[in-house]
């Protein structure tokens, strides 16, 4: 399937389902400046071929513009003729997409993913035993037992893409990256925004308990 094969109302839906993530977020304060990024996959996918929506780069993110959102294949190059360029980590979505298949990705910088990410990063993942909301991640187990992972942390956003590649877990719908932010993903639409509550719930339990 190419792009332009994609239908229009499809389109048009997943550029309505990011506006309403990024009020939610927005709302809560989420976007630290220009930051944190959002994307929503459309139309057939295989590894090697696939397309979604994601945050423009540079914008105000507590704003609703017609500048807001683009379209862009696998390698993260836009669809169609634009100004605006997607976000700069829009590599490590590609990579998240191309290992999972998933069907949105959100990626925030908080205060207590940063702190998290830097309290257990001899670890390299953040442990999470029994908690409730685990069951959301589909992990039905009594005291059920994840590992968060952590990856490290550079400026040059294609370095952490390798290191997306070798900690990825496909039972664990999120990954952080040390003193930088959360990356959060899921299948379908209406599920994505639950997960992510649920992984910022795990995080925000330590953060409370060291208050
Ligand atoms: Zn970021």
């Amino acid at each position: 399937m190419n792009f332009a094969e994609i239908r229009l109302e499809d389109k048009q839906r997943a550029l309505a389902e990011l506006r309403d993530v990024k009020r939610l977020f927005a709302d809560r304060n989420w976007f630290a400046g220009t930051s944190g990024n959002l994307s929503v996959r459309v139309g057939d996918y295989t590894p090697e071929s696939f397309y979604f929506a994601i945050t423009a780069s540079g914008k105000d993110k507590t704003k609703d513009t017609p500048e807001d959102f683009l379209f862009v294949d696998r390698h993260g190059k836009p669809c169609e003729a634009t100004g605006l360029r997607p976000s700069a980590e829009t590599l490590i979505h590609t990579e998240i997409y191309r290992l999972t298949g998933c069907g949105a990705i959100f990626h925030v910088h908080t205060v207590w993913n940063n702190v998290v990410s830097e309290w257990f990063w001899e670890r390299r993942a953040v442990p999470v035993d029994g908690v409730e909301l685990i069951k959301g991640l589909n992990i039905w187990e009594e005291e059920a037992h994840i590992e968060i992972p952590i990856v490290p942390n550079y400026a040059d956003i294609p370095r952490i893409v390798p290191e997306i590649t070798a900690r990825l877990d496909r039972n664990i719908p999120g990954i952080l990256l040390r003193k930088h932010g959360i990356y959060a993903w899921g299948r379908t639409p209406s599920k994505r925004s639950a997960i992510w509550r649920r992984s910022n719930f795990c995080l925000n339990m330590y953060t409370a308990g060291s208050c």
